[in-house]
């Protein structure tokens, strides 16, 4: 509900798209919102680069003479045109009417027509100019009656492979997480203890300090468990101690990049099989403080999901990225039938706010836990900070505790625990 209007809805005024740079070095768009009181809320869209086959589809435009092709010149132009002239043309009780109108206009099931990013940073761009029109801190206004509001705990991925960096190691992401940690601000400064302290160890190893995609380090290491030694060695050295009490470590393999035709999974140069790295994870979980694996498998490898979650759900979160691609619908499916204990949300991966909300909930209601994420391709945007705390989700990964785009989400992590007190830091989740 607006303040500013006495019929309880919103007034539109302007929606714009601009393309601009991620992370990367890819366009993405910059989309901006204004509304009747002179409110005005930008929102840049996040991109993936190791993303689930069922993802809502980002539209590039495919002309090879421009940024290789990956120019998002068109969706910025849906973005002027047929989208602003949709939320210009009535006024909007709340997020959700935008949200389904925009779903309507696009009309294909996986925001093909529209264009999923062009849909995404509208979504956002209007929930943010809504918040403020409300006068009420984004976090706030994205709560849910049915959780308890806390800062995430922050899952910093320091060492990177896979899809996000040009190393031999398979695994995508290696995760410190400071469950131990007394507040944000205390868990922002372990991540970062930690993360200087691997660059040390690196150089005094002389091997590569140079970053991957998501700010982590991507040495040339082969196997999984040489990076988790590493890890382990940075946080004891960093004076932290190894385990949910003090700094553990969370994995995405991300298993999609290193599943094979046959079936096979291939690690370090060796074929196996879905159970046998089932076993290997076991015998990680055995040997090194875990407490969280996404992605272990292949999102097509459905009874190697119900196996792994038969025999590590106990022990470990398994969480469900690209099998789950934040779909309310395939969480409550997989939840069904026994796929993982947990899912990653990612906004863009179903293209609004609304949707995302909506997984949350069929997580919620699963008993799964969940896990708000940001994509390798980044912007400076943090509004993804605010819907960890506001859902109550109690964890966030945002990439290594460095580079701009990554800090973005930390810090402002830290501004809402600074001018709110109150807020418990979630760690008591786990
Ligand atoms: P992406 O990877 O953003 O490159 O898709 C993130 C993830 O797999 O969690
Ligand atoms: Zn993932």
């Amino acid at each position: 509900m607006s303040w500013e209007d006495p019929v309880n809805a919103y007034r539109i005024t302007k929606a714009s798209a601009l393309q601009i740079l991620d992370s990367r070095g890819n366009p993405t768009l910059s989309v901006t919102v204004e509304l009747g009181d002179g409110t005005t809320a930008t929102a840049g869209v996040p991109s993936g680069a190791s993303t689930g086959a069922r993802e809502a589809v980002e539209l590039r435009d495919g002309d090879a003479a421009r940024y290789g092709g990956k120019g998002v010149l068109n969706a910025a132009a849906t973005v002027n045109s047929e989208i602003a002239e949709l939320l210009l043309s009535r006024t909007w009780p709340g997020l959700e009417d935008i949200d389904a109108a925009l779903i309507e206009l696009d009309g294909t099931p996986n925001k093909s027509r529209l264009g999923a990013n062009a849909v995404v940073g509208v979504s956002i761009a209007c929930a943010r100019a809504l918040a403020a029109a409300d006068r009420t801190p984004l976090w706030r206004w994205l709560s849910d009656p049915e959780t308890e509001l806390c800062l995430p705990v922050p899952h910093f991925n320091v060492i990177n492979g896979g899809a996000h960096a040009a190393n031999p190691l398979d695994f995508q992401e290696f995760m410190i997480a400071p469950l131990g940690a007394p507040s944000i601000a205390e868990a922002v400064r372990a991540g970062a203890e930690v993360y200087t302290a691997l660059r040390r160890e690196l150089v005094a190893l002389r091997e590569s300090t140079g970053l991957g995609d998501e700010g982590g380090f991507a040495p040339g290491v082969t196997e999984p468990e040489e990076a988790l030694r590493l890890l382990v060695a940075a946080i004891e050295a960093a004076g932290y101690t190894p385990g949910r009490d003090g700094v553990s470590i969370a994995l995405d393999p991300a298993a999609n990049g290193f599943f094979q035709s046959d079936g096979r999974y291939r690690i370090a140069g060796e074929q196996l099989t879905s159970s046998e790295l089932i076993s290997r994870y076991a015998a990680m979980i055995e040997r090194f403080p875990i407490h969280s694996i996404e992605d272990g498998l292949a999102e097509d490898d459905e009874a190697g999901w119900i196996a792994m979650t038969a025999q590590l759900g106990e022990r470990i979160q398994i969480v469900g990225d690209d099998i789950f691609v934040t779909d309310p619908d395939a969480i409550a499916r997989g939840a069904e039938r026994g796929i993982a204990n947990a899912a990653l949300i990612k906004v863009n991966q179903i293209g609004t706010v609304t949707q995302t909300r909506q997984a949350l909930a069929a997580a919620r209601t699963a008993g799964y836990g969940a896990m708000i994420s940001h994509r390798s391709g980044e912007t400076c945007d943090d509004f993804i900070a605010d819907l960890a705390v506001g859902s109550g989700a109690g964890q966030l990964k945002s990439g290594a505790p460095a580079r701009g785009e990554r800090v973005a989400k930390y810090n402002r992590l830290m501004a809402i625990a600074d001018a709110n007190p109150g807020l418990p830091y979630g760690a008591a989740k786990f």
